[in-house]
């Protein structure tokens, strides 16, 4: 499962700065702290490793940092760098102090992985050319830059290469709260009208993701024009995420035949991720990136040794009892 390409309407609703991304507020204070350092120093920033679940942001604050800093951001991302010398020609075209971004970084080759252990330590890149007796070694000097790596799992990374970096970001699933502000924001950019408790409706059920919370916006807005509504309030935004099969805790379709298959066909489980993927007609990895996480953080889904099972509160928000 590829990563969508932005399209322009995201670009626009983008936070530019710490002060307009909404909630991680412990992440975006300390984020504030080390930018300013880096600058006063006249230093490139600590490599950053961003982790969390799809749409909370990581590129958002990658494209933040470059930009209080007022240097590039170069992207790229781990499935994309096959070869070392992949990342050996982006490594030589960095000006000093840019930012390389680095996306689903858990999926990079080990080989590539080795060639960039000597770039982030001290600059160097080490190319070997040729093959076989008459291969070499040339020794590069690098600019110094910071490597941005973002992933959707922390576990994936190999240890070496976690140790590398002096700053671990830890991205956590927003509260409605905030998700009503980041809908407020961009509802402003795109000239949308949203009453308070329509953010709110809309921010309670977009399964505490940013990038969710944004797309329903635009969804609800189609229904609330075509229904002849000049303002979208709580009543507009419950009947349009209804129409979207987005329930009232903010489970789809997909979460819901998950937990239904662990239930019906298996008996509640223990059920093994890739059976259960068959089963869902789904890539065992986006069942594991995107709607397990999610499940398991609302208390619908257990991980075991032994597999995936659902609670007794998935039983109950399906309307199924337990046998
Ligand atoms: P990730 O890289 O973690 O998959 P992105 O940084 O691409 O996520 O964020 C997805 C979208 O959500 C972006 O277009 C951005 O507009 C919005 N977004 C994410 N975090 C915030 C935030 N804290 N405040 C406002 N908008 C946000």
């Amino acid at each position: 499962m590829e990563k969508p390409v932005p399209r322009p309407a995201e670009e626009n609703i983008r936070p530019r700065s710490l002060e307009e991304f909404v909630g991680q507020d412990d992440l975006r204070a300390n984020l504030r702290v080390f930018i300013d350092a880096a600058r006063d120093r006249d230093r490139p920033l600590d490599h950053t490793l961003f982790y969390g679940n799809p749409g909370l942001g990581k590129t958002t604050l990658a494209q933040i940092m470059a930009s209080e800093l007022g240097v590039n951001l170069v992207c790229t991302s781990g499935p994309v760098l096959e070869r070392s010398g992949d990342l050996a020609a982006i490594l030589t075209s960095l000006a000093p102090r840019d930012i390389l971004f680095v996306d689903e970084i858990h999926r990079m080759p080990v080989q590539v992985e080795e060639v960039l252990y000597p770039a982030l330590e001290d600059f160097k890149l080490d190319l070997v050319i040729g093959q076989g007796p008459a291969a070499r070694t040339v020794k590069l000097d690098l600019e110094p830059f910071t490597l941005a790596g973002a992933t959707t799992r922390l576990g994936l990374i190999s240890s070496p290469m976690r140790d590398r970096f002096g700053i671990l970001a830890k991205l956590e699933y927003y509260n409605p709260v905030d998700l009503s502000r980041i809908i407020k924001r961009s509802a402003r950019i795109l000239g949308i009208d949203i009453a308070d408790d329509g953010a709110m409706e809309i921010g309670r059920r977009a399964r505490g993701t940013p990038r969710i919370a944004n797309r329903l916006l635009r969804r609800v807005r189609d229904f609330a024009q075509v229904n002849g509504r000049e303002s979208i309030g709580a009543a507009e935004a419950s009947q349009a995420l209804a129409k979207l099969d987005v329930d009232e805790q903010g489970l789809d379709q997909m979460d819901r035949k998950i937990l239904e298959v662990i239930i019906r066909h298996y008996n509640g489980g223990p059920v093994g991720i890739k059976t259960l993927a068959a089963a869902c007609a789904e890539e065992t990895r986006t069942i594991e990136d995107i709607y397990e996480p999610f499940l398991i953080q609302r208390g619908f889904l257990k991980r075991t040794p032994r597999g995936r099972m659902a609670t007794g509160l998935a039983y109950k928000h399906l309307g199924l009892y337990l046998t």
